[in-house]
This record gives structure tokens, sequence and C-alpha cells, in this order.
């Protein structure tokens, strides 16, 4: 391929709103332009690097026996409101009507279309175990599309589910599915992680996520550097301290004026933070969105809640909860905002950290303004309607394996992959028969890898100031022929023998031979990360041209057969030895 017959407008500036390395050099490489907010078209050179990362994955998913098919992108909505997800998926769902009004979603992700599918489809235990897989573009109504790739309204990826009997075969479909990921992402020369991971909107009993280490991951992972434990800080456990063993003291109200916060409460009293309980006020809403019930939480003064422990305890979707107006709900519930407590707090949902049981002679708010309460003993003086462990687990906290410190770091989310259970089977009906004719749930898992977003993932991870590096294995092409001066003939002749002996060894080549300074050729070829780059200059009327590969900062100089064959090696060792 020629360049000077191909569309590349590569820009030296990158807009002003990609904040992301990644995004920056995705836009300036002219692989991707944005068409609307989270919206983008594909250039020829990022459309062929996403059909590589689709090719992986592919063949990963055929390798372990699961089947190719492709739904429509848009589905009924009666089908979402059959699972309920109708309701619980919150805004982002993206939600369109025919000209009859009748509800069609266009897909997030297709649990219920694959359920039902089954549905239609099985009807006899001898057809299970099997395994079916799309890819195919998403949608999500973002509220705030952003960083490129990496949050999108639209997106591509890949889908798999998976039917078993029983849960012995749910848990093996599993394993095959982690184990096809983890060539995936090895494959598009990604350092990743498995983490423990919460399983949100699509639900189900167990999760892990593939995490692309990169500090700008929007994923927050909390790991052992003991014993290998990660998780999403969302999914996290924690390990309670003990509560001191001391003499109950009588609930003593005190006059603490101005003291909103934990901090100055503490300062106030001379009291150390962990002696606090912080409370915090919360609505929830039922499915038409109408206020359901007040909540409020209680934790020790130094943690802090974590949202979706806390959701989950409710058993209510994300987007069904947010702060209360405490002013509003102060006639209802007793509460002062600044000044709650669990003491004579009324007509309203108690949670309380698990932490807190047993802990006597605590300092708390006294719904009574500028008034807190201390020796306030758990089972003594208060209880609570739900008694859970909805604490963040912060760096420096006790591993909940080893009790070694935890510490944070950030990744990409690039897949994700989810024991479902009866869930769908359940809410849709969906059975089959087993040997003695009777009507059996369906155990099902799926399984999801962001195509487009790993694309963005492996540059945030593999580039410098000069551009990206791609690894071969997803590279747009292989190699780049430089042709310092196109119009000498024998620049020209040996830039064509090299393309043609690399192309019949289906090695992909571009050649610039377009009219312009070395300086700038060399530029376009480090921003747009083509693996390797031959240079055929002024030493090819001897037969020597320059050999550099874009991960390293030497050249060489090579005959050109050694150059064809070093380029060939490489192709062998990292595209198809994989
Ligand atoms: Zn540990």
């Amino acid at each position: 391929m020629r360049l000077s017959k191909m569309h590349l407008k590569t820009l030296r500036e990158a807009p002003k709103e990609a904040v992301l390395e990644g995004h920056q050099l995705l836009i300036r490489a002219n692989l991707i332009k944005q068409y609307a907010a989270g919206v983008y078209m594909f250039m020829p050179m990022g459309w062929r690097v996403t059909r590589k990362v689709e090719q992986i994955v592919r063949e990963e998913m055929d390798r372990i026996g699961c089947q190719e098919i492709h739904m429509p992108h848009i589905n009924p909505g009666e089908l979402w409101k059959e699972s309920g997800r109708w309701y619980a998926y919150g805004p982002e769902l993206w939600r369109i009507q025919d000209r009859n009004e009748r509800d069609f979603v266009l897909n997030p992700t297709c649990e219920e279309m694959f359920t039902d599918l089954a549905r239609q489809e099985v009807s006899s235990y001898r057809e299970l175990p099997f395994s079916f897989y799309h890819i195919q573009f998403k949608y999500r109504d973002e509220a705030r599309p952003r960083y490129g790739l990496m949050r999108s309204r639209e997106f591509i990826m890949k889908d798999s589910y998976s039917y078993d009997r029983d849960v012995e075969g749910m848990n093996k479909s599993y394993m095959e599915e982690w184990e096809a990921y983890e060539r995936i992402f090895t494959r598009c020369g990604l350092d990743y992680r498995v983490i423990e991971a919460d399983n949100g909107p699509i639900g189900g009993s167990a999760s892990h996520e593939f995490c692309a280490l990169s500090d700008v991951g929007e994923s927050e992972v909390a790991y052992c550097p003991d014993c290998g434990m990660a998780a999403t800080i969302e999914r996290a456990e924690c390990v309670d301290e003990a509560p001191a063993v001391e003499e109950m003291e009588p609930v003593t109200e005190v006059f603490t004026p101005g003291t909103k916060t934990i901090e100055d409460v503490c300062n106030y009293l001379d009291l150390p933070v962990e002696k606090s309980i912080k409370a915090l006020m919360f609505v929830t809403y039922d499915n038409d969105l109408n206020p359901a019930d007040y909540v409020a939480v209680f934790v020790r003064g130094d943690r802090q809640v974590n949202m979706i422990k806390l959701v989950n305890a409710l058993n209510i979707p994300e987007h069904y909860i947010e702060f209360a107006d405490e002013e509003e709900m102060g006639p209802v519930t007793g509460c002062v905002g600044g000044f709650t407590g669990p003491i004579g707090l009324k007509n309203c949902i108690k949670v309380v950290d698990s932490e807190l049981v047993d802990t006597v002679n605590m300092c708390a708010g006294a719904n009574k303004e500028d008034h807190h309460c201390t020796g306030v003993c758990y089972g003594r003086d208060y209880v609570g309607d739900i008694v859970v462990d909805v604490k963040r687990l912060e760096e420096g906290m006790p591993c909940p394996k080893c009790g070694t410190p935890v510490k944070h770091t950030r990744g990409i989310e690039v897949g994700q992959i989810f024991k479902l259970g009866t869930k769908y089977s359940e809410s849709m009906k969906t059975y089959f028969k087993d040997e003695n004719g009777n009507d059996c749930l369906y155990y099902m898992g799926c399984y999801g890898v962001g195509v487009t977003r790993t694309v963005q993932a492996i540059i945030e991870q593999s580039h410098d100031e000069k551009g990206i590096i791609w690894p071969m294995s997803v590279a747009p092409y292989h190699v780049i022929v430089t042709v310092i001066n196109p119009a000498d003939e024998t620049q020209a002749a040996i830039a064509s023998q090299i393309e043609a002996e690399l192309e019949k060894h289906r090695v992909e080549v571009i050649v610039d031979d377009r009219d312009e300074r070395p300086g700038v050729k060399f530029n376009d070829a480090d921003l747009i990360g083509i693996p390797v780059r031959i240079t055929v200059g002024k030493k090819a009327k001897d037969g020597i041209v320059e050999y550099k590969l874009r991960r390293e900062s030497e050249m060489a100089e090579k005959t050109v057969e050694e150059a064809i064959q070093a380029a060939k090696d490489l192709f062998d060792a990292e595209v198809f030895g994989m």
C-alpha cells in the first residue's frame, strides 16, 4: 500500500477536549474522529486496528467452542420489561420508539435476547451445554461521554453467553471464558490484572473484571501485595476492627456548638475520630421514581460509605438512591443536619456498618441543633434494621484474606465475566427438560470484551512522546518502508522489492512514497506507531537500508535481504506464533 494514495491526515496538536494521552493520540494519528459527543467514526488505520482486536477475540472464542451469531442492534422493550431491567437499568439505557409507539432498546448488553433465544431454540438437556457470542455495536446514553473510546455512547463489544444445566457446568464454562480472556489480552499486549468485581446492573452471583493497569483508568482497584487478593473498591470486603472493651457509660447530651463535621466535633470534645459515629441520610425511589424510603447509614467516623455496597444491601439499583435533603426529612425522621445520630431517629431504614456492632461509648449526633451524645452503645441504645459491611476498603486497611495492608491502583476495565446463575432464566421463565421430563432452569454466564476500549487501553499503556507504539499483533500495518527520495529510481525499486517480498509472507506493508521531507515521514511513522520501519535512502545503491523497531531507540544498517528476513522473523514470532 502506497501512502501517497492513502488518506492519512495526522495532526500536530490534539483538540483540547481530549485530556487522556490515548485519546489525544487516537485523534492525532487520525484513527478516529468525533462525530457527536461520545460517537466516533473510525478512520482507515483505526478501523484496521479495531478489526484486528476483533479477530483476536473471535479466534479465542472459536477456540473454546463458542459459536458466533449476529443479533439485531435494536430489541423489543417487552423483553426488558419481562426481565425487570427496563426499570432497573436507569437512564443509560437507550430507549427508542417506533412509529406505532412501541418501545425498543438500543442494546447496551444482550442478556434478555440471548435468554429468549434459548427459550425459542433449545428444549432438551441433550442440547446442553452450549454458548454463543457476537461482536456488535452497543449503546449507552452516558451522562458525560468522555475520554475518547473509554466512555463513549456507541462502542463495540463482544458479548457471549453460556447455558448449562447446573452450577458445576456453569463454573466450568466460566473458567473456559476466563482462560480465553487471558489469551485475548495477552495477545493484545496488555499488562492486566484479574480482579473480583461487583455484578452491577447485570446481576448474578460472582464476577471478575479484566483490568488493564493504567493511572487513567476509571476502575479503582484494591490489591494485596502479599497474597494477590485484588478487587474493585466497590467489591472489596473490609475486615472490621474489634470493638474496644470498656465499661458502658450512660448516654450524655453535650453542647457542641457549630460542630457540623466529624473532625469538628472530635476536636471540640478531644476524642479520637474512631470513637465517633458518622451519619449519612439518603432517599430511595421506586420503579416510577417516586420517593420510597428514607435511609440513615451509620459508619465509624474515620470510614467512608461505599455506595455500591449500600445499594446491594438495600437491594435496589444504583440510580434509585440519592442524598436526602435533611431539612425536608427532619420533621419526618427527627434528623438535624450535621447533628444526626441513631438514637431517637424514626421513620427510616437504619443501615449500620458491621464494624459498629458491640461498640461502646461512642459519640454521635443528638438529633438536636448544636448537640451530640457521648456514651452511645450499640445494642443498648440503638440497633440497625440492616447490619452489613458498607464501608470502602481504603489503602492501608488490612487485606480480607491475609491481613497485610492493602494498596490501591487504577485500571481500565477491558473485560468482565459474570456467573448469572438462574437470574434471567427465572425472570423470563426459560426452561429445558431433564431426563425425567421435568422443567429445569438454565444456569447462565455472560462475558464481555470492550473491543474499542481495548484499542485505547493498548495506546494508554504503550506510547511515548512521539506517538503510539503498537504491538505487532494489532498494528494497522506491520512494516513501514520510508523512501527518502521517491524520485530516485534505485530507492523506489528497492522499496518495491521489500514490499513485494514481505507481502508474499503476509506481512502488511505501507510504503511512504510521499513527496515530503524525511523529518515529516519519520514523525508520521512514529506517531501512527508502525512496529518496524525500514528506511531506504542514499545507501540503497549499495544494497544497504536502515532497520528500526518503533519500541527501541537504536537503528541498524542491514542489507535488503537481512532487513526483509528480520521483519519476517518478528512477524512469525509475534503475530503468527500466538
Ligand atoms: Zn492478602
